[in-house]
């Protein structure tokens, strides 16, 4: 090695040992004849000294000497002077007397700040991203994923999990986005494609009598990306035979709560962790994903507005919709302005608009007022338990459009009054949740979760039926802070429920047998009950180290368009790869 001991790891305990260290100049400063050098390396930060009365040679050299210049030093470990202790530096009580310096290689002023904390535009960290990963920062990001994915392994271990890698050329899963797709050069016309997810590979496994399989599971899926979806992202993916939906939910609790007492013991969990059906969750808080950190939830005045002459109201009851509020505490002080940017979330979530009531200490008052009418306005202050000083926002609408634009609201609201404690990991499960949806442009229904995903056994008759919204699944999600982590469901393994559920979603005799064939033959020979989960890594990293976004806990992620800055992929091939792939192209030289 080319160093002894680790930059951030010195202290009193090698005082008068001579150590080699090596690594990058974080800062250099001279000092009336003295040289230091703040020398970084990933373990951390020591000051180094370069007196030219100790060595000539090495305060010459020192001299030469700007950021990022990786060299190796030996020198005396020594106690700093009285009064000059760094308390703030883990290595603080010392510093290196430089003996000897050699330079290993020079560096080019970097683009990015290295040694402080400044705004820098996230396309260029993103270009020079082996620089921006040098920042203590974004280190201590991996460190902590580091540790998050060994403690994961070392307790599914413990609960007598195997690990077992599935391919990544394969054929596609449906998870409900595009595949990413991959030519075969062997077989002219035909594609891989990358995995959504190890889905069917995992049930293979239960099949082939694997039990407990888990995988640090690389998935692929070609979707417009938002701050938290990256087009190739990893899952702790697990599959169990022999289960019901509470073992599932109970080992992922276990082992999630492990991980984070392990690697972030400051954070608070609430432990156990709530359930809340799909339905109790939109009505609460407007979301199947609820931020349980604070609560603000969503009131029903429906009753209340039933027969009112406002037509806001009387018209989405007539439609079968509902009245739904929220109160604002300390909403009265809002200027209008700002009331004017919640109606404004409201209406981007589909409501119509948001009618207002606020309770002063002389009364009560809404631009609605007149509509409303004086009882009314007394009995829905009462119902949301408007104090003085208080606003209600209320949302006449559908059910789902009320739930989504009281729920985007109670969300900004969350963030606006900073009621969310940052500290504070709110972990719940949400489960019942539909089974199917209808897909109003393709005119079907379609898995709300999955195909393989098994109704609730008591809901099967309801699959007789025409309206297929009314049938619960055995699917459960896990949410943290307003974040979906991960979701699962118990399968299914009666191979003519399978293929009735294929049908349903409107999927031919051909296209089952040619995409689900190899799936369904399995089952005729001895299926074991099973069910899994997958739940994200990178989310997960994201929320233990606050980070903003998952980008700030993935190495090389990819832009909001999908692209590398760094390597420039995706990228144009060489035309005799093309030729060799069997593919001709239908876009332009020049696209
Ligand atoms: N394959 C599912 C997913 O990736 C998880 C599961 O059902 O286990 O979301």
């Amino acid at each position: 090695m080319l160093k002894s001991h680790p930059c951030g790891a010195l202290t009193i305990a090698e005082v008068g040992q001579t150590v080699t260290l090596a690594g990058w100049v974080h800062r250099r400063r001279n000092h009336g004849g003295l040289i230091f050098v703040d020398l970084r390396d990933r373990s951390g930060l020591v000051q180094v000294v370069f007196n030219p009365a100790e060595s000539e040679a090495a305060h010459a050299t020192a001299d030469r000497l700007r950021a990022e210049y990786v060299v190796q030093v030996t020198g005396e470990v020594q106690r700093r002077p009285p009064g000059t202790e760094n308390p703030a530096l883990a290595t603080g009580a010392i510093e290196v007397q430089a003996q000897q310096l050699r330079i290993l290689a020079e560096a080019r002023t970097p683009p990015i700040a290295i040694n402080e904390e400044v705004e820098v535009d996230e396309a260029l960290r993103l270009k020079y991203r082996y620089l921006d990963l040098r920042r203590p920062k974004m280190l201590a990001n991996f460190i902590l994923r580091h540790r998050l994915v060994k403690a994961i392994r070392d307790l599914m271990d413990q609960e007598g999990f195997l690990e077992i890698e599935t391919p990544i050329l394969n054929k596609s899963t449906p998870e409900g986005a595009r595949d990413f797709l991959v030519p075969s050069r062997l077989h002219p016309g035909c594609f891989y494609a990358l995995p959504q997810s190890p889905q069917q590979m995992k049930q293979l496994l239960m099949v082939a009598g694997i039990e407990k399989y888990f995988q640090i599971a690389r998935c692929f899926r070609d979707e417009d990306l938002r701050a938290d979806r990256q087009p190739e992202f990893t899952q702790l993916d697990i599959e169990m035979s022999f289960v019901e939906q509470e073992d599932v939910l109970q080992l992922a609790e276990r082992v999630i709560t492990a991980a984070v007492r392990r690697v972030c013991p400051q954070k608070r969990l609430l432990s156990p962790f709530p359930r809340l059906s799909y339905a109790e969750a939109l009505r609460r808080f407007g979301s199947d994903r609820p931020d349980l950190r604070f609560g603000l939830e969503l009131v029903d005045v429906s009753d209340l507005a039933v027969g009112s002459e406002f037509g806001v109201f009387s018209t989405a009851l007539a439609e079968g919709g509902v009245v739904w509020g929220l109160k604002v505490p300390g909403g009265a002080a809002f200027s209008r302005k700002h009331v004017d940017e919640l109606a404004e979330i409201a209406r981007r979530a589909g409501a119509r608009g948001l009618v207002t009531l606020v309770r002063e200490a002389e009364g009560l008052r809404s631009p609605s007022a007149r509509y409303l009418g004086e009882g009314r306005m007394a009995a829905l202050a009462e119902r949301l338990a408007l104090a003085p000083g208080d606003l209600a926002g209320m949302v006449a609408a559908p059910l789902e459009v009320a739930a989504a634009a009281l729920g985007s609201l109670r969300s900004e609201l969350g963030r606006r009054l900073g009621l969310a404690d940052p500290r504070t990991l709110a972990f719940c499960w949400v489960v019942d949740f539909p089974a199917f949806e209808w897909k109003e442009q393709e005119q079907r229904w379609d898995a709300v979760h999955h195909p393989f995903t098994a109704p609730k056994p008591e809901d099967l008759p309801l699959l007789e039926g025409e309206d297929l919204s009314r049938v619960r699944a055995a699917q459960y999600d896990l949410v943290c802070n307003g974040h979906e982590l991960g979701g699962g469901s118990i399968r299914i393994t009666d191979p003519e429920l399978q293929r009735r559920i294929f049908r349903i979603m409107g999927n031919s005799e051909e296209t089952v047998r040619r995409q689900f064939g190899h799936l369904l033959t399995a089952f005729e020979y001895g299926v074991p009950p099973h069910g899994g989960i997958a739940i994200g890594i990178d989310r997960l990293t994201m929320l233990l180290a606050d980070a903003p976004n998952i980008r700030e806990v993935i190495a090389f992620p990819k832009t909001q368009s999908g692209t590398d800055l760094l390597f420039e992929a995706p990228a144009p091939v060489d035309p005799a790869q093309l030729e060799e792939l069997h593919i001709r192209l239908a876009v332009p030289e020049e696209a």
